[in-house]
């Protein structure tokens, strides 16, 4: 039966030439398997042919290759960002976004790829879809790794790859670390698909204890902080892990990592109307990231239908943007947010479409 068989996608490197030679096989096989699960993508052990026909069959009666259902695939008409929903082994389903765009020297086409990584989210922020859902669980690292592989095979057929990847889909990485950080050593691994840890942003909404856990094993990814609000009271509002990480807390963890890593720090914040847009909103966020080399993402929000929450007008955006820029020289941009005919863009991801409803 195939929930008895061994998942070889879950395995790191190490882990699956240990497996390798638990099954009597020779040793370089470990390396060998890894290629074609990591670096050629196959999904069949029939494709591996430079290992023996009898240690596939032998592969094959003790682990599976995992794959997703694809559910449901949109494109936007807009700008061409793609949706997947992928339906997983219980049943359960997330969203994978792949988001196209120039790059802004050589105009060459980049492809990003936002991955999720728990089905629903714990953390349950008010303004975000997919904290509206509810939780289940945590992605395996197969899980993890398969919406980057489902995508890469359909890309690799125009002769396109991914270059990004951030985890900026459903769920809260930073609550799935120990997943997460298996996932990015295989992803970067020289004999896998082979995409640089700096090409990969981890976005949390401030779980100090993970950035802590960051720091110790020294990941050398992308950080980006969701903050919204620089003032405690109202973080707490839309936030509710402030109340644990409250933003003292946050800076600290933040500093530290700035102190050891010398990376720029990207902050995002989504614009609320009669909200976190006034000119003390402003303040407060210019002072909190001043304590940072920073990069400020301001994101109008999306609404989501039953949240109370609204965008503000196109006028008040800029006000608050040029507040920021201008008077208090915030390094900040104002992001166009992508995919959003097809409810693709940030914190509009949910599993609106659940098993055989679509
Ligand atoms: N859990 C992580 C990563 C996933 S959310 C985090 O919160 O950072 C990815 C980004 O989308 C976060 O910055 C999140 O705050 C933002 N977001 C959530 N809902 C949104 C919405 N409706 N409109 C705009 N951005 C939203
Ligand atoms: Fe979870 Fe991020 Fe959504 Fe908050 S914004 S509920 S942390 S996915």
């Amino acid at each position: 039966m195939k929930l008895e068989r061994i998942n070889i996608l879950d395995l790191t490197k190490q882990e699956l030439t240990d497996l390798v030679i638990s099954l009597g096989m020779k040793k370089f096989y470990g390396k060998e398997i890894f290629i074609w699960l990591h670096k050629k993508i196959v999904r069949n052990f029939d494709d591996m042919t430079n290992i023996s026909l009898k240690d596939r069959e032998l592969l094959k009666e003790k682990t599976y290759i995992p794959f997703f259902n694809l559910l449901k695939h949109q494109t936007s008409k807009i700008d061409k960002t793609e949706k997947f929903l992928f339906e997983l082994e219980d049943g359960g389903t997330i969203e994978t976004v792949l988001l196209r765009h120039r790059d802004s020297n050589n105009k060459e086409l980049r492809n990003t790829l936002c991955v999720s990584s728990q089905v629903g989210c714990p953390v349950k922020c008010s303004f975000c879809a997919t904290g509206q859902d509810g939780y289940m669980r945590n992605l395996t690292v197969s899980e993890i790794i398969n919406q980057v592989y489902t995508v890469e095979r359909r890309l690799v057929k125009k002769g396109e790859e991914i270059n990004n990847i951030v985890f900026m889909g459903m769920g809260e990485p930073l609550l799935n670390l120990s997943n997460l950080t298996k996932a990015l050593s295989i992803l970067s691994d020289e004999n896998g698909i082979n995409i640089s840890k700096r090409k990969i942003t981890i976005s949390t909404s401030g779980v100090v204890s993970g950035i802590e856990k960051i720091l110790l094993e020294k990941l050398p990814i992308e950080l980006a902080i969701s903050l919204h609000s620089a003032i405690n009271e109202k973080r707490d509002k839309i936030i509710p892990i402030n109340k644990n990480f409250p933003l003292e807390d946050l800076a600290a963890v933040l500093i530290e990592y700035q102190k050891q890593t010398k990376r720029r720090l990207t902050f995002e914040y989504i614009l609320i109307d009669n909200f976190n847009i006034s000119e003390n909103d402003a303040n407060a966020l210019a002072d909190f990231v001043h304590q940072f080399d920073h990069v400020v993402n301001l994101i109008p929000y999306n609404e989501v239908p039953n949240v109370e929450h609204k965008r503000p007008s196109e006028k008040k955006i800029e006000k608050f943007f040029n507040y920021l820029k201008n008077n208090r020289r915030v390094n900040a941009t104002l992001r166009k947010e992508k995919g959003s005919d097809i409810d693709g863009a940030c914190g509009q991801l949910r599993q609106k479409t659940k098993k055989g409803d679509n």
